[in-house]
């Protein structure tokens, strides 16, 4: 896992391995964009996603890809 910086906007904070956010920002969050990040999270790291068809694959990507779209715009909008 790489080391990354909080994507929301101004903060220079690392985030910690494998998670998304820093701790202030992560927990700042309304409750169902945090709920969605971790649900669509999850079942990119499930076994279920691994053995899935290639086009059941890219639509989870996408919607871990728009939950995190939709955390980061709700901080730097
Ligand atoms: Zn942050």
């Amino acid at each position: 896992m790489t080391k990354r910086t909080c994507p929301a906007a101004g903060c220079i904070s690392w985030t910690a391995p494998g998670k998304f956010m820093c701790r202030p920002h992560w927990f700042g969050l309304p409750k169902p964009l945090r709920d969605e990040v971790w649900r669509t999270w999850r079942i990119i790291e499930s076994a279920t996603h691994r053995r899935a068809e290639p086009e059941q694959r890219l639509a989870d990507i996408r919607a871990y890809r728009a939950a995190c779209a939709a955390a980061e715009a709700w901080w730097n909008d």
